[in-house]
């Protein structure tokens, strides 16, 4: 990669992924705004209720996401997915109601990554379920965008919650010196996402209860290893009698460029090659089995099936949007 080419990805990211917009709005001159869209999703699964609720979404360079590919091969994948240099990726928040427990997984990028995302807490008011009712918070990683939201002007956001991470991911950031050798970002978002991690993981020190994968942490939800992305990251199968659907994280992050190409590697990856593996373990076996995925930075509300694709890769089927739910 150029230099220039760098030094533009880097300050793509520094803008969009982690610092605030700051001064950005100042030389614009107002518009009159349409009112936004909806930002809840309502659906079922078995006996759960559940509610997908945008935080909203980035716009980033789409070569972040394909580290390992030229130029030339991602401007082919990007054209046959109508898309441009600039991809748009969503954050979707998922809240179950287990009838027992209303259980949030991740809580989006509050107030750290600018103004087109945090918006959790305004479209949580459009469920009528207050922040304070939320029992559990289930964190897949600790990644800005997905604990963010912990912290509000006054404290913890969700002040009555259990919070639960898995055990290897709490190890990592809480531990005495964090190291990613084989992390190939700029050196600032390293530093910057370890900063955001113990600062944001300090906060729930007194409340969390560490899971191991494979074994049912609360009734309904089981950790799936799915290492790579960082050291600890996990999916989260949840069930309902029959009915099961796998939420993935950020196993994968674009719907068209990750999953055509699983071994493309997004440059802010803890280990790029593990996160690569992962992803086609995981997303292989979704589709031989035809369980239902929920994915956080798929287009909203990110529910949907994957069929193998021709020549490798997986193609994506987002479910009809029910308006009865
Ligand atoms: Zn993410």
């Amino acid at each position: 990669m150029s230099v220039s080419r760098r030094t533009f990805l880097t300050a793509a990211i520094a803008s969009t992924f982690a610092l605030p917009a700051t001064g950005r709005l100042l030389a614009q001159t107002p518009q009159p705004k349409m009112p936004r869209n909806a930002g809840i999703y309502r659906f079922k699964l078995g006996s759960f209720n559940l509610i997908s609720i945008s935080d909203g979404q980035f716009s980033l360079p789409a070569a972040i996401f394909a580290g390992n590919a030229t130029p030339e091969e991602l401007n082919r994948v990007l054209k046959q997915g109508f898309q441009s240099e600039t991809l748009t990726a969503d954050c979707n928040v998922l809240l179950v109601d287990t009838g027992k427990d209303k259980v949030l997984i991740d809580t989006g990028s509050g107030s750290l990554n600018g103004n087109t995302v945090g918006k959790l807490l305004e479209n949580l008011q459009q469920t009528e379920i207050k922040p304070s009712e939320i029992t559990a918070i289930i964190l897949t990683h600790a990644h800005g965008d997905h604990i963010g939201g912990l912290k509000g002007t006054n404290g913890l956001t969700f002040p009555n919650a259990r919070y639960f991470i898995s055990k290897r991911e709490w190890s990592f950031w809480t531990g005495r010196s964090i190291k990613l050798p084989k992390f190939k970002g700029p050196e600032e978002m390293k530093q910057q996402a370890i900063d955001i991690a113990r600062t944001q993981l300090s906060l729930i020190r007194d409340r969390v209860t560490e899971f191991e994968v494979d074994k049912e942490f609360l009734p309904g939800f089981t950790a799936i290893r799915a290492y790579g992305h960082t050291p600890g990251h996990v999916a989260i199968r949840i069930a309902s009698g029959d009915a099961v659907m796998i939420h993935t994280a950020d196993t994968v992050h674009i719907n068209t460029i990750n999953l055509w190409n699983p071994s493309w590697k997004p440059i802010f990856d803890a280990d790029p090659e593990m996160a690569a593996a992962t992803r086609q373990t995981i997303l292989a076996k979704i589709a031989s089995d035809r369980t239902l995925m929920f994915a956080y930075h798929f287009p909203y509300p990110g529910i949907g099936n994957l069929r193998d694709r021709e020549g490798g890769g997986f193609d994506w089927q987002p479910v009809n949007w029910q308006f009865e739910s």
